[in-house]
């Protein structure tokens, strides 16, 4: 109860009074007209599709720099070192029980990757494990690998957590995914755990895609942050295997196929398979840099206090032609945020009162790859995370208009919704908790680096409610972007773009950024959060 009404006054102090003098001007500085214009030049051909180590990424940083530097800004950049491993794995898993071998194909039945970095890696007959979700989460007294010693062993692992598969909404977050339910927190724990290999079991739903997606995904050479001891607390051997071929797996070894479907349930029990595995990979490296680009404004009383901005800067490229056309010039993903940024940095220079605390804009690199620039930051922060009070993020923004609605993805894990309720409510829109929110969404983009180091975080932007076109055009809009363009060579600048809705948003999350820069508040994880005891 006490909890609760420190909040409150926290809250009331918060929202006290509408948009000050001061904000005023700051907020009539957001532009339609500026924001086409970042677009088009971020999103031009001359940008060659903004991918990393090329000259596109030479001209998007300088860019960058440049404007922050032009807005008074303190403007630098962070390289951030990467290693790209190109894999040529065999093309057959080979389980032996007994005497008797079943013989899994490559891309058909499973895919795998490693980011230890020895020439040949591998697993090497080494005992499989089915350990059920492979979830350790005191909280929802779940552990799958209580009775089961998984050391130097392979461990079979469901994608997704309980909670989604059995739509008890009291179970984990019923049908939100919980970090448990990620894949990169499969491989985490199955590396805290001792076992040598994890192969994740694919699964539709949760992934929000299919398995030719994993499969594309494992073809291409992989990037990882370049790291001291080649990656030893890693799993050797990072895998996925289709719900087929593992029904077939656990068929052949003796074990009723229904185990997979049980492993949601309360008398599940993680089991050996009785069973060993056998691939490999030939594995080259090549060393790289690429850069994250900051803008720095130095707050007044509490300029030792830090909210991040960010928006990462790279995509796709120059890939092969499609319909004549090669270049991903990623001009809603993510060229809309990078204006937004931009923008928002402008605003903040209008005011004539300095806000209290410093504001960090952030542009990571290599979002595209697994979020790596932004992982390299939080790894290797320039201001402390301790001091840094939220990270506010953004990763597509829709030129299609203005809505009432504010999609929160991750809605529920932190006071920023509150904090974003008050100001939405200003500018009479309401929020919605992200309604695909079994695809862990909140774990996707740059906010969540910030998010697993304990800084709380905001991921919102407009959604369906359109002010003139209503739900059901919007939907199809947003449908048909992410079909036709979304990480393809088609996401490109339209000349009839409607920016209002950018501009709205960028006023939202303005408004928001400067009354906290202003305030005493200290946004927290809810208790409900599984960042909640995160220590930074
Ligand atoms: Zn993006």
């Amino acid at each position: 109860m006490k909890k609760i009404s420190v909040l409150l006054i926290g809250l009331i102090l918060f929202s006290c009074g509408k948009n000050s003098l001061n904000e005023t001007e700051a907020l009539e500085s957001f532009s339609e007209k500026d924001i086409e214009k970042h677009v088009k030049i971020l999103a031009s051909d001359d940008f060659m599709g903004r991918n990393p180590f090329t000259e596109g990424e030479t001209k998007t940083i300088n860019y960058l720099k440049d404007e922050f530097t032009k807005l008074g800004l303190n403007s630098f950049f962070q390289e951030v070192p990467l290693i790209q491993v190109t894999g040529e794995p065999s093309d057959k898993l080979i389980i032996k029980k007994g005497n008797t071998n079943l013989t899994l194909a490559l891309n058909n039945d499973f895919v795998i990757f490693s980011r230890v970095q020895k020439e040949i890696v591998g697993i090497d007959g080494s005992e499989l494990v089915f350990a059920g979700y492979g979830i350790v989460a005191p909280e929802y007294n779940w552990n799958d690998y209580k009775d089961i010693d998984v050391k130097g062993k392979t461990v079979v692992v469901l994608v997704n957590d309980p909670g989604i598969i059995t739509g008890n909404k009291d179970f984990f977050k019923g049908n939100t995914m919980t970090y448990y339910g990620r894949w990169t927190y499969k491989y985490e724990e199955a590396a805290r755990q001792g076992a040598k290999d994890c192969i994740i079991i694919h699964d539709d739903k949760g992934a929000g895609y299919n398995f030719s997606v994993v499969r594309n995904g494992a073809t291409f050479s992989k990037l990882y942050l370049q790291s001291e001891n080649g990656y030893k607390e890693r799993c050797e051997i990072e895998g996925w295997i289709t719900t087929e071929a593992a029904k077939k797996l656990v068929s052949f070894c003796g074990f009723d196929s229904k185990i997979i479907e049980k492993a949601a349930t309360l008398d599940h029990k993680s089991t050996s398979l009785g069973a060993t595995a056998t691939t490999f990979i030939k594995q080259s490296f090549v060393s790289k840099t690429s850069n994250n680009v900051f803008g720095y404004l130095e707050g007044t009383d509490k300029k030792d206090e830090l909210i991040v901005i960010s928006a990462h800067w790279d995509c796709f490229g120059i890939g092969p032609k499609v319909n004549g056309d090669s270049i991903y010039n990623g001009a809603i993903d993510n060229g809309t945020s990078l204006a937004w940024m931009l923008e928002t940095a402008e605003a903040f220079t209008k005011l004539k009162k300095k806000q209290s605390r410093s504001i960090l804009f952030f542009a990571p690199t290599a979002e595209e790859a697994g979020l790596l620039g932004s992982s390299y930051y939080t790894e290797n922060p320039i201001y402390p995370l301790a001091k840094t009070i939220a990270v506010i993020n953004n990763d597509l923004m829709f030129p299609y208009g203005k809505t009432k609605d504010v999609m929160v993805t991750g809605y529920g894990q932190s006071d920023l919704d509150d904090l974003l309720e008050i100001e939405a409510k200003k500018q009479d829109r309401y929020l919605l908790p992200d309604p695909n929110s079994h695809t862990g969404m909140f774990f996707r983009s740059d906010h969540f680096s910030f998010a697993k180091e304990g800084v709380p975080a905001l991921f919102a932007r407009s959604y369906h409610d359109h002010y003139e076109k209503g739900k059901e055009w919007m939907r199809a809009k947003e449908k048909e972007y992410l079909s036709d363009k979304y990480h393809k060579t088609t996401d490109e600048f339209e000349e009839d773009w409607d920016l209002s809705g950018v501009v709205l948003d960028s006023q939202l999350l303005f408004n928001l950024t400067y009354n906290l820069s202003n305030s005493n508040t200290y946004p927290k994880w809810k208790e409900s959060s599984e960042f909640k005891n995160v220590k930074r």
